[in-house]
């Protein structure tokens, strides 16, 4: 059978039977899914290992990033449009974690995502760099009414340990965060219980109509390609873009949303996970290198979140990462539409805040659901 050709012919074609997904990250997982649960036959190939027993194995962005869902601060270094797509994937997220545990064995009691805001603070010194914060949140988007200033007593009703460290702050009210490998793990465990044909360890090539993996090709009716930065031989405009983390375990303090700590030097988040872990990031570092967390990079990432609160003294430091963000030149995600082949990628440091946008937009292009999402943005040429 034949898969449409351009974003136009797709609503006149039927919708394909048998689609290929290269790239079991954010984005090839939720594809799958979504496509499975519309009764697509579905290949889900994987250059890594699928399951997430050891988080180094998979090396999927998705499982190094911290899972905000983040509009204001992520519009503040970006643009408006974002902030509309982040808007729409605030109130996305929720349903996809209702439709994860209604249709899957995924216990009710796991909570994944969260809509409790984030914060943002700064020791007294750097009042500045709070302010500027705030300058730029209005530039981009004058509109927004969705935060607040708070005073010490607001922040200590917030977050009660931090708030003899901190005089003023932000409250974003409108942004969550996941927690985003329990997520995933949820998601691959209903793709291993599904009828997903799953082929982990494959580091495919992908044409139209088309995946190569080990000297041989096989045909689907469409091919989507998630396969983040692994797409770079194929996308040179695609750039990596370096993150490192760390992920560290205390009791000594409690965190109950995402905390971003505004430093002129280097700015820093922590964001509370399950068990007393908290992911603290990140370094974002024009280079390809994939090699380990440096030196460097722990000093500061670790003595800003002392500065955050020196509770986290004796935290115990669980495991450092690093992972590169596929980009393009404009650190826009893109979705191009072609003959048998759509290719979804760009996600930079948005791909939990993206996700939403970009997987309803291919859903619209593959299963005829109407106009596209977010067509101006995702699918510019
Ligand atoms: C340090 C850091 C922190 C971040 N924090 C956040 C955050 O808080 N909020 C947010 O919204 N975003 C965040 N991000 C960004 C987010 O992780 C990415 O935008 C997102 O993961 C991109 O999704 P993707 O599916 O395109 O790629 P990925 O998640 O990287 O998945 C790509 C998959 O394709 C596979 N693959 C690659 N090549 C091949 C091949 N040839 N054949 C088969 N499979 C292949 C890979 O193994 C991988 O599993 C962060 C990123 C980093 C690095």
């Amino acid at each position: 059978m034949t898969t449409k050709s351009t974003t136009t012919e797709a609503t006149n074609t039927s919708t394909p039977e048998r689609i290929a997904i290269a790239g079991a990250g954010l984005l090839g997982r939720l594809l799958a899914w979504q496509l499975n649960q519309a009764g697509i036959d579905v290949t889900l190939f994987e250059a890594g290992s699928f399951t997430i027993t050891n988080p180094q194995s998979n090396r999927a962005a998705a499982f190094t990033a911290a899972g905000m869902v983040a509009p204001l601060s992520e519009a503040v270094v970006s643009d408006a449009g974002v902030y509309r797509m982040g808007q729409f994937a605030l109130g996305h997220w929720p349903q996809w974690v209702k439709q994860l545990i209604d249709t899957s064995a995924c216990s009710p009691n796991d909570e994944l995502f969260f809509n409790k805001g984030s914060l943002v603070v700064a020791h007294p010194q750097d009042t500045a760099e709070l302010e500027q914060f705030e300058r730029e949140l209005k530039f981009v988007i004058p509109e927004c009414r969705h935060y607040q200033r708070v005073t010490q007593s607001q922040i200590h009703e917030l977050e009660p340990d931090l708030s003899q460290h901190f005089q003023h702050g932000l409250f974003l009210e409108e942004e969550g965060h996941l927690h985003n490998r329990r997520f995933l793990h949820q998601l691959g465990e209903a793709i291993l219980h599904s009828n997903i044909h799953l082929r982990e360890h494959s580091q495919v090539s992908v044409s139209p109509g088309k995946v190569s993996f080990d000297g041989i090709s096989e045909n689907f009716d469409l091919v989507i390609d998630c396969r983040g930065i692994g797409a770079k031989p194929q996308l040179k405009q695609l750039r990596g873009v370096r993150g490192e983390t760390l992920h560290v375990q205390t009791t000594e303090i409690q965190l109950q949303r995402p905390v971003r700590l505004m430093h002129p030097r280097y700015q820093l988040y922590v964001v509370p996970k399950p068990d007393n872990f908290f992911v603290i990031g990140a370094t974002q570092i024009e280079s390809e290198d994939r090699s380990p967390v440096t030196l460097q990079s722990s000093l500061e990432l670790s003595s800003a979140l002392y500065t955050l609160s020196p509770a986290f003294a004796e935290a115990r430091i669980i495991e450092m990462d690093s992972n590169l963000r596929p980009a393009f030149m404009d650190n826009l995600p893109k979705v191009t539409v072609a003959n048998g082949l759509i290719t979804a990628n760009g996600l930079f440091r948005h791909g939990y805040l993206l996700a939403p946008a970009v997987v309803e937009n291919i859903l619209a292009h593959v299963l005829q659901r109407g106009e596209p999402v977010f067509s101006d943005i995702l699918n510019r040429h």
